[in-house]
């Protein structure tokens, strides 16, 4: 039922926005403030969790801080929850009949934890097969960077890009593998540096194992960090 609301309430939110996506939590008010607004609120919201932890905000280093944070919110590394920065789904014949997967390999990830609001880093391997339309390869880098920039898991991320892909080519035929570091894993709680985590969604013909294997003998999942 959670999914069911979180659906309608994103529909509502743009034009332009395409369902399938729609696995975050917004609140259907999530833009009636402008970006100019989000960032004064939340410019407060910084100066009292560092005033609450007993930091003098008058000092030359931290007084940018809260200022720099809230736009940093905003602009950069959550600007992906606004529709309006989808990158635009401009898509091309597959002239060359070119019917095998096609693989975008180690798509830089910089994403955030929802839960602890970290960094998550890592890399995104892509595939689709064509059924007559492709799209640019940087597409494909766009369309992570969109889904990475907001609050998220990274189950839900490798899910909207595999959705999107499939919106936009037309077929089932997409996969996704994340492979990312999660620093609230790395540098604090039970902080394990070494480990890092996967998550795979396999859409049509890549449920079928001739095909994941092809797929996993491109990718070898030896990404170095
Ligand atoms: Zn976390």
């Amino acid at each position: 039922m959670k999914i069911e609301n979180d659906f309608n309430d994103y529909e509502a939110i743009g034009d332009d926005h395409i369902g399938s996506s729609s696995d975050t939590p917004l609140r259907p008010d999530a833009f009636e403030l402008s970006n100019a607004d989000k960032i004064e609120s939340i410019k407060g919201d910084v100066k009292h969790i560092l005033e609450t932890l007993g930091l003098d905000l008058n000092d030359d280093s931290l007084k940018g801080t809260p200022n720099r944070v809230a736009k940093m919110f905003v602009n950069e590394i959550f600007g992906g929850l606004n529709p309006d920065k989808k990158p635009s789904a401009s898509t091309f014949d597959n002239k060359y009949k070119y019917g095998e997967m096609l693989v975008e390999k180690n798509i830089t990830v910089y994403s955030t934890c929802e839960h602890h609001l970290l960094p998550i880093v890592g890399r995104a391997h892509i595939a689709y097969i064509s059924n007559g339309t492709v799209v640019g390869l940087s597409k494909m880098n766009r369309i992570v960077d969109y889904y990475a920039k907001r609050p998220q898991v990274q189950e839900r991320l490798t899910i909207q890009i595999v959705r999107e892909l499939q919106e936009v080519l037309g077929t089932e035929d997409v996969a996704c593998i994340i492979d990312a570091k999660h620093l609230c894993v790395n540098s604090r709680g039970i902080r394990d540096i070494e480990s890092s985590t996967v998550t795979s969604e396999f859409g049509g013909k890549f449920k079928e194992n001739t095909k994941r294997r092809e797929l996993l003998d491109y990718i070898q999942l030896d990404t170095q960090f």
